[in-house]
């Protein structure tokens, strides 16, 4: 079942099943496909009895280097979907909003196997995941400020980090590394690069001997907790916010600029290391 033009590949290994971002060329820059395709293989793995946990990770030199702009302006439907501040709300519900959302609330544990860069969108992937997983070359950042949106759609840094590191991360567009993000208690395990996938799935082997029906439910309780102390209508409110901020002057301007740079490259700071 896999191919060579997979964007997105699914593979199930007893208990575990594996989803993995399949762009290396373009660093997993998430595009139309890979994103109908992510929703699609989170439900599957929910449907299959036989997965115990879910994990995610990205083929090639980096977990993923967010949100595929240039590819997703260019598809005529995206056009079509941007073209008013109305339909452009239904796109990124329907792209950016449900396939991350599919991730947190699918009934399985889920984890994130996070190297090199993992930018914007796909750290929102990253924060949507029970358990992440980093390697010591692992690049967390969200740039996203400076093409002129109130960070991504989702606020995954102010319940990742806490608001003030959050703010700090957003308002500086800085990149923090792995080392960071475990200190800060977004990263689980932090690991050398060459044992990250050997880690991952010893972790995830662990999550799969215990009881599932026990999992699912002790899971849907955290996550509604998450929900109960504001996770949900903060996602809600920063999505209405993160509209409005497309639709300035501002961001048209930036943003045009940003796709005639072709790149995330020229948007991502040096990382930095946790002081203190
Ligand atoms: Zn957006």
């Amino acid at each position: 079942m896999t191919e060579a033009q997979e964007v997105l590949v699914y593979a199930r290994d007893g208990a575990v099943a594996r989803i993995t971002l399949n762009r290396p060329d373009k660093r997993n820059a998430q595009n139309i496909r890979m994103l109908e395709d992510l929703s699609t293989a989170v439900a599957r793995a929910g449907a299959d009895p036989e997965v115990r946990v879910i994990i995610l990770s990205g083929a090639g030199p980096c977990f993923s280097a967010g949100h595929d702009l240039a590819e997703n302006a260019n598809d005529p439907e995206v056009a079509r979907l941007r073209a008013s501040m109305e339909t452009r709300v239904e796109f990124e519900r329907r792209y950016y909003w449900q396939p991350a959302i599919d991730l947190r609330d699918v009934d399985k544990p889920t984890i994130a196997q996070v190297h090199s860069h993992c930018i914007a969108g796909g750290l929102m992937l990253a924060a949507m995941c029970d358990l992440v997983v980093a390697a010591d070359d692992a690049l967390f950042s969200d740039p996203v400020l400076r093409m002129g949106a109130a960070g991504v759609e989702l606020p995954v840094e102010l319940w990742a980090f806490g608001a003030k590191r959050a703010k700090e991360v957003l308002f500086t567009g800085k990149t923090i590394d792995g080392r960071t993000a475990y200190e800060w208690g977004f990263v689980n395990r932090l690991v050398s690069r060459d044992r990250l996938e050997s880690e991952t799935n010893e972790l995830a082997a662990q999550i799969a001997a215990m009881p599932p029906e026990a999992m699912r439910m002790l899971k849907l309780s955290i996550n509604r907790s998450l929900g109960l102390i504001g996770m949900d209508a903060s996602f809600e409110q920063h999505f209405q916010v993160h509209q409005v901020s497309h639709a300035t002057d501002e961001s048209r301007k930036l943003l045009d600029e940003r796709r005639q740079a072709g790149g995330m490259k020229s948007y991502v700071s040096k990382p930095v290391q946790a002081k203190g």
